[in-house]
């Protein structure tokens, strides 16, 4: 049975818009109040003009090295969705199966506000180690605010054993996930009158040769990519999300661009797949520029957040199972700031209450029952030490 105080957190949390465009201070400092109350000590770590900040506090100062307990505090915004009620109201609604309606229930506040709640029950805790609750901005749109935090607890001097991130996996360890990498491509031509077309460079045609490319690649990955049992599509894949170009049927289009991206295994490298992409760039650029020097592509990167691959033999791994009551793991099709804190040297695992299919749709939910299991986690994480460690 979830308690109530806990329950309530969660409203609360549910109740703060957060959507990524918006700024999230409200709710980074009712934690940061929260925690004061305990006379915790919150490091905040701000966004360039400061209207986002990241939050990380040791619960249990002063013993060795902690346990990170990780969210991200932002949420999908719902423009558009057909919602059955209001998506800040957090309702619950009875039923074979009690739930919690709401943005970011499952995605992932039910987690964050169960941590919090288990906050005193940390300090107290007989267990050797610290738990730390991280706090990040800017997940759903790149990873962006977790780079902060790391660098900040690096600084800091602080030397986590281990994280465990709360997202919804149905309270079941992941161990493994793809990367997400997307890119804008520009293309520069020359325009010209339509009957004209040799003395231009059409950027619409150029982008579709290295759109092309892409295609092409995601077709040898599904050929050829060893495939990874536990995803649903088993291999690397590559897609062209948005294209836009050109301004009259009678002008060849000076300008195009167009994003795409690549979601690589855990043992593919997405670095290399956009190595690929640029020469194919740099290959189609001097027959471009011989007509009109200033022809060519230009890349940004619009985010890189690194695939994950941890083990079921991995301490972290195991500690979760216990928690849980878990003896499975599972890999999750979607990405997390779990690579990130993996390739900061930290042993992590991805495991939290709800359900990935009901996160970014309308009339998201979480179970009572997952987030009571949540609670029974964190229970036994303040109330008993964690050998695996
Ligand atoms: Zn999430």
């Amino acid at each position: 049975m979830l308690s109530p105080t806990t329950l309530q957190l969660v409203q609360s949390l549910i109740g703060m818009n957060t959507v990524s465009q918006n700024s999230n201070l409200e709710l980074i400092h009712f934690v940061r109040d929260e925690l004061a109350h305990l006379g915790v000590k919150s490091r905040l770590s701000y966004n360039a003009d400061k209207t986002k900040a990241n939050l990380f506090a040791t619960l249990g100062e002063g013993r060795p090295a902690g346990i990170i307990l990780s969210g991200h505090t932002d949420t999908v915004p719902w423009d558009g969705q057909e919602w059955s009620t209001p998506p800040l109201s957090a309702q619950l609604r009875d039923g074979p199966e009690p739930r919690l309606y709401g943005r970011g229930s499952a995605d992932m506040k039910g987690f964050i506000g169960v941590a919090l709640a288990q906050a005193r029950a940390f300090l107290e805790s007989p267990a050797p180690h610290a738990v730390h609750l991280a706090l990040s901005y800017d997940e759903e749109v790149g990873c962006f605010g977790v780079r902060e935090l790391i660098a900040d607890m690096r600084d800091a001097g602080i030397k986590p054993l281990a994280c465990i991130i709360g997202e919804p996996t149905g309270m079941v360890p992941a161990i493994a996930h793809k990367g997400v990498y997307r890119y804008r491509c520009c293309v520069r031509g020359k325009e010209a009158h339509s009957s004209l077309t040799p003395s231009s460079v059409n950027a619409i045609e150029m982008a579709a040769r290295l759109i092309g490319k892409v295609r092409d690649m995601a077709e040898g990955f599904e050929r050829n990519e060893p495939r990874y049992a536990g995803f649903d599509v088993p291999f690397s894949t590559a897609s062209v999300g948005q294209f836009q170009g050109g301004i009259a049927d009678n002008v060849v289009p000076r300008d195009a661009w167009f994003h795409y991206e690549f979601r690589d295994l855990p043992t593919a490298d997405a670095k290399r797949m956009q190595q690929e992409v640029l020469a194919h760039a740099r290959a189609l650029e001097p027959g471009m520029q011989a007509i009109a020097p200033e022809a060519g592509f230009r890349f940004e990167t619009i985010c890189e957040i690194p695939s994950f691959l941890g083990s079921a033999d991995d301490a972290v791994t195991r500690l979760a199972q216990r928690l849980s009551g878990q003896n499975r793991t599972t890999e999750v099709a979607f990405g997390t700031e779990a690579g990130i804190f993996k390739q900061s040297g930290i042993p992590t695992v991805v495991c939290g209450p709800g359900h990935i299919a009901q996160a970014h749709q309308p009339d998201e939910f979480v179970s009572l029952d997952q987030l009571a299991q949540c609670e029974l986690f964190m229970h036994r994480l303040a109330t008993t030490p964690a050998p695996e460690l």
